[in-house]
């Protein structure tokens, strides 16, 4: 694997793979890499010639008073893991690299905003689409792929490949867990010993969730009461918030069918931590009547 720390080499690097006729997979990341970033460039080595890993602390996507100065980072540690996850290229720039002194022009997320994330974190996915639309120019992947532990962006990140007619496909993938169901995160570190433990708590709440959809409930309402309240009686973590919404369009429903995502983020004392479920709601009011006709096989 070959370390690239400037623009002008990664764009000649991509230039010469294309002449070649190579497909690119890319993996954007902010390093710290765990098995969550694993799977994705796992996926991005079984659909692609060539895997461009790239791992860059965007300052643009972090709001005043969070971690951007004590984000962990730990590049000899995230360079043998990029190899032996069989990445091709690793990309690793400067901010000064990517955004000079100031820059000039930054993009604006109009959609998929108004809520999770994007309702606190304000400017966090203006942020995510103006360092991605470089990335995209810089890199041409033929496909990108993004966690779906970060739903919200997947879906922004859907606004943009779309508003923008890059041609790209998106590729969303599972969110990895830890054996007790805890998401995979960078930020995992900054949990003291009690809170991982009660961290877990996060995954049965979305659990329980699931179950009571699998036992037929439809309400929004009750959904989110069950979350919220497993979570303040199991981890004593302060609810940033909790919704049941449409996805990928992240708007409310008043009845849960389709497809929907339970999204809840949470904060312990150093750590603000993300989780979510994003369930396919076969309507069985809909299909028994549909199957008591007897007229459709
Ligand atoms: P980050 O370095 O946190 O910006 O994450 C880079 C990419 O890895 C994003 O697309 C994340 O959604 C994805 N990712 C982070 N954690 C996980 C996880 N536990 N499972 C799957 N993907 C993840």
């Amino acid at each position: 694997m070959k370390t690239i720390t400037t623009i002008h080499d990664m764009q000649s690097t991509v230039r010469m793979e294309k002449q070649t006729g190579k497909s690119i997979g890319f993996v954007p990341t902010m390093g710290y890499l765990h098995e969550g970033h694993m799977s994705l460039l796992q996926k991005a080595r079984e659909m692609n010639d060539i895997v461009v890993l790239s791992i860059f602390v965007n300052p643009l996507q972090f709001g005043p008073g969070e971690d951007l100065e004590t984000y962990p980072r730990d590049l000899i540690h995230d360079e043998q893991a990029a190899e032996n996850s069989g990445a091709d290229y690793l990309f690793y720039p400067t901010i000064h690299e990517m955004y000079g002194d100031e820059p000039s022009v930054t993009a604006v997320v109009k959609k998929r905003v108004n809520c999770l994330c994007g309702r606190n974190r304000i400017g966090h996915f203006d942020g995510v689409a103006t360092v991605l639309t470089k990335l995209f120019n810089i890199i041409q992947p033929d496909r990108a792929y993004f966690g779906l532990k970060d739903a919200q962006q997947v879906a922004v990140v859907d606004g943009l490949i779309h508003d923008f007619n890059f041609p790209i496909e998106l590729v969303p993938v599972s969110t990895v867990r830890e054996e007790d169901g805890l998401a995979k995160s960078s930020r995992n570190v900054y949990l003291l010993q009690d809170e991982r433990v009660r961290a877990r708590e996060l995954y049965q709440a979305l659990l329980k969730a699931e179950e009571a959809i699998d036992s037929g409930e439809r309400d929004p309402e009750i959904i989110l009461r069950t979350v919220s309240n497993h979570i303040i009686s199991e981890t004593g973590a302060d609810i940033d918030y909790v919704e049941v919404l449409a996805y990928p369009e992240l708007k409310p429903v008043k009845k849960l069918e389709g497809k929907i995502i339970i999204a809840l983020a949470v904060k312990f004392q150093k750590a603000r931590l993300i989780d979510n479920m994003i369930v396919t709601i076969k309507d069985r009011e809909h299909q028994s009547a549909f199957e008591q006709t007897g007229k459709e096989a």
